[in-house]
């Protein structure tokens, strides 16, 4: 069955691993918060660390996957006291694959989606260390999936952009004409610039009852969706006080939500919804 198949296939892997003494470092992706959406390869990879390097959006329960004997270090940001640096991540990394340690270094959604996992990569081949980078599912693709919100749609979306919010000159008349034209726009860590999203966005030329979405801690228990217009993105995270994580999605799909969730089966395991 299907357990067992799995178990082989784990089983398979760490007699691959005990082959090789060296140290190796995978950089994985841990998806959004639930643990049911991690790849079969993630799976394999923790269960066979010795160490565990993991950011503030994973879900501690994918920790609980690893090994008793295996550490765990957590390297995310810390409330009231300064954050760990990225230098200092890539060399406690560096460090550990040089004691010959089988690292896994655990990032929230996708590590090469704003992520800085190819940072952490450039510093691993600066110092010869072999890594893999095994993809994990993104916020963005987790979210929207979770909230019923297609991020493309025959008619409606033929694209989709993914930006952060953090970057201060955005190209806000581009993503206005693109989202004109059928373009969903996502925002990552937007919910702080929200005032300035929606004043350039309008001031770019977007209709202020632009369809706008905002989806508080995705694929979790915790999960909300709130849908809003563009005119009212800033009153509503205010009331939202910055609450974290939270993605911001943005375009005529966001209307899609109302159909797609009439029938959808497991509404009420989607608490929050
Ligand atoms: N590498 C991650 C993104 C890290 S940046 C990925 O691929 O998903 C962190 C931002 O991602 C957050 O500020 C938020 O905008 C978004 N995010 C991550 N997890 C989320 C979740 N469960 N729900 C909503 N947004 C999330």
């Amino acid at each position: 069955d299907q357990a067992s198949k799995l178990n082989q296939l784990l089983e398979d892997h760490s007699l691959d691993l005990d082959a090789n003494h060296k140290g190796f470092v995978s950089i994985v992706g841990a998806g959004p918060h639930d643990p049911d959406l991690l790849t079969v390869k993630a799976v394999k990879a923790i269960m066979s660390a010795e160490v565990l390097l993991y950011d503030r959006l994973v879900n501690k329960d994918i920790l609980e996957l690893a090994s008793p004997q295996a550490d765990w270090i957590y390297v995310g940001k810390r409330c009231g006291q300064p954050s760990i640096g990225q230098e200092e991540i890539c060399d406690l990394m560096v460090s550990l694959a040089q004691q010959g340690k089988r690292v896994v270094r655990l990032k929230g959604g996708d590590p090469f989606v704003f992520g800085r996992g190819g940072e952490e990569a450039l510093a691993l081949v600066k110092h010869s260390i072999a890594y893999e980078v095994i993809p994990g599912i993104t916020a963005a693709i987790g979210c929207s999936a979770n909230s019923l919100i297609p991020l493309t749609h025959r008619g409606v979306a033929r694209s989709v952009t993914f930006v952060t919010g953090q970057v201060v000159t955005g190209a806000f008349e581009a993503w206005s004409q693109l989202m004109q034209s059928g373009q969903t726009l996502v925002f990552y860590m937007g919910l702080e610039k929200s005032s300035q999203i929606q004043t350039s966005l309008i001031g770019s030329g977007l209709r202020e009852d632009f369809p706008v979405a905002i989806i508080t801690h995705g694929c979790s228990p915790q999960q909300q969706v709130h849908v809003t217009q563009l005119n009212q993105l800033n009153d509503l995270s205010i009331t939202l006080k910055g609450v974290s994580p939270a993605l911001i999605v943005m375009g005529e799909v966001v209307k899609l939500r109302e159909q797609l969730i009439e029938t959808v089966q497991s509404v009420t395991e989607y608490e929050g919804i």
